[in-house]
């Protein structure tokens, strides 16, 4: 057995780094061994090596199972059994190398396009073909539902109609017209892959790329399904009752497992996101799971105390104005706000207190709140608006 190499080291990390950090620290050391990026053949040749090292690193720590059993058996672990191939190769044109070998870890299975990509802005010829062989997961699908304010706080069902990719039954997703069988692709012999060696400033490096004639499932089908046209899927409408739970708020998503697009080759299918968007209350603002409103009191009311009713989600509720409440009192009912979606109890209520001004008053109240107005030493607008106005 070779020697145990320490990928952490390598990469330059702690042993509890967090997938975020290995992502950094390998999109850094990429950035700085890239071979392409060297000024002589001997750099070159040192940054190969390098290169190869780091990212032998990265797609064992970045791979959870990998990780897990490297942390416990260390490099040599599949030699002792655990590893091997999993998931498919990325075929990418990157340089001329054939990154499948690397590291005999038996295949990537991270995008390298996507993160090298992002380092050097894609300007190193990486091929468009990226396409992965083997079973594909069903596209995710998305619905944006509509809810009220009310049936965000106390949750509710619903039903709704989405249109998704499912499997064919016609030809129980294989894509082959029933009776008939998908063939082996002649072009590749099955494997969905084809080696192409080219010829680069660095040497000679053979290339995996997907098999264009069969497009990397390694079959062809020669006798379509008529009813799915060969794709093994087929769009239909599907009712769906979905659950929004009490407490949800506007741009949650409730996510059902399984419920997106079908698969294809095997591949398991896509979710589903029902995002909600729940319109406004006339009265209630919500913050969390609290909720808000101004409560219009009679200055009366405010100076001299007094009961008045206030909106709450369910029925009236009355609360008790102390004498003397100033404008900007707040008051709280408590757990009749809406419910925490994640566990016990409710929020509350908070009013806000504003005063209610009557816009017009008969003469003999006028008179009254004069008087007063004199005993607080006040000065008035003497005359009844409007009588000389007018
Ligand atoms: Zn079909
Ligand atoms: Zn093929």
């Amino acid at each position: 057995m070779a020697e145990s190499k320490d990928y952490y080291k390598i990469l330059g990390v702690s042993k509890d780094a967090t997938d975020e950090e290995l992502k950094k620290a390998f999109r850094k050391l990429a950035k700085e061994n890239h071979p392409d990026a060297q000024q002589d053949e001997n750099s070159k040749k040192q940054a190969e090596a390098r290169f190869k090292e780091i990212n032998e690193a990265y797609s064992v720590l970045s791979d959870k199972n990998k990780r897990a059993q490297y942390d416990r058996f260390g490099s040599n672990f599949e030699q002792a059994g655990f590893g091997g191939a999993q998931g498919g190769y990325y075929s990418n044109g990157f340089g001329g190398f054939d990154f499948s070998g690397f590291g005999g870890t038996g295949g990537i299975d991270i995008d390298l396009e996507d993160i090298l990509g992002s380092v050097f802005g894609g300007g190193f010829g990486f091929g468009s073909s990226k396409k992965k062989q083997g079973p594909i997961r069903g596209a995710d699908l998305k619905y944006s539902m509509n809810i009220t304010f009310e049936e965000a706080a106390f949750g509710t069902t619903k039903e709704i109609n989405i249109s998704r990719n499912d499997k064919c039954d016609t030809c129980n997703g294989t894509g082959a017209k029933p009776g008939t069988k998908p063939t082996t692709c002649d072009k590749c012999g099955g494997k969905g892959k084809i080696q192409v060696t080219q010829n680069t400033i660095m040497g000679s490096f053979s290339t995996v790329k997907t098999c264009d004639k069969c497009g990397g499932k390694g079959t062809i089908i020669l006798s379509p399904c008529e009813h799915c046209l060969g794709t093994g899927t087929i769009k239909k409408a599907k009712k769906i009752s979905v659950n929004i739970p009490a407490g949800i708020d506007d741009g949650q998503a409730i996510s059902l497992r399984g419920e997106g697009d079908a698969g294809k080759m095997g591949g398991s299918p896509g979710d589903l996101f029902v995002v909600v968007k729940v319109s406004p209350h006339s009265i209630f603002k919500r913050k969390g799971f609290d909720i808000y409103a101004d409560i219009k009191v009679p200055y009366t009311k405010l100076v001299l105390g007094g009961k008045i009713k206030v909106p709450t989600l369910e029925e009236d509720e009355e609360i008790t104005i102390p004498e003397g409440t100033q404008v900007g009192t707040k008051f709280k009912i408590r757990d009749k706000g809406i419910k925490n979606i994640h566990g016990k109890g409710r929020g509350y209520i908070e009013y806000n207190v504003i005063v209610d001004i009557p816009k017009r008053i008969n003469d003999k109240q006028r008179e009254i709140l004069k008087q007063y107005a004199d005993l607080m030493g006040e000065e008035v607008q003497n005359k009844k608006k409007g009588f000389w106005g007018k």
